[in-house]
């Protein structure tokens, strides 16, 4: 379910536009818009929940198919040498947005 005080659900529901790389009817991949590598993609589950300790039924399924569909999505929009992927989890962790996201980032060689 979507929580319309969310920017992430906006943007699944077209209501924010954003630069789409893939979606189907349990993710959304986009363009970070302030990108912290060459690439810089976000994986959104189209279901609201903010922590992975949150997610339903439902959630971890739309999260298994993100991360099946991640290789192909990265290696096609230029992460075909290697892309890292980033779970902010909470304040501390520096999450800014409360819908859970998967960021890939790769394109070029990255310090760690
Ligand atoms: P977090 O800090 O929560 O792990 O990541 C949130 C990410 O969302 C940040 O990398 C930030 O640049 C990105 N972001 C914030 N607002 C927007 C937006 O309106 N559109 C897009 N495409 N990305 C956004
Ligand atoms: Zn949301």
């Amino acid at each position: 379910m979507l929580n319309c005080d969310c920017l992430f659900c906006k943007i699944i529901e077209g209501k924010i536009p954003s630069s789409k790389v893939y979606e189907d009817d349990d993710m959304l991949i986009f363009k970070d818009i302030a990108p912290k590598a060459k690439v810089h993609l976000l994986a959104v589950p189209k279901t609201h929940f903010a922590l992975l300790s949150q997610a339903d039924k439902e959630g971890r399924v739309m999260l298994s198919r993100i991360f099946e569909k991640i290789p192909q999505v990265a290696e096609q929009n230029g992460c075909g040498d290697g892309f890292r992927l980033v779970i902010n989890q909470g304040e501390a962790a520096g999450q800014t947005v409360r819908h859970l996201h998967v960021h890939i980032l790769g394109g070029e060689t990255l310090g760690w």
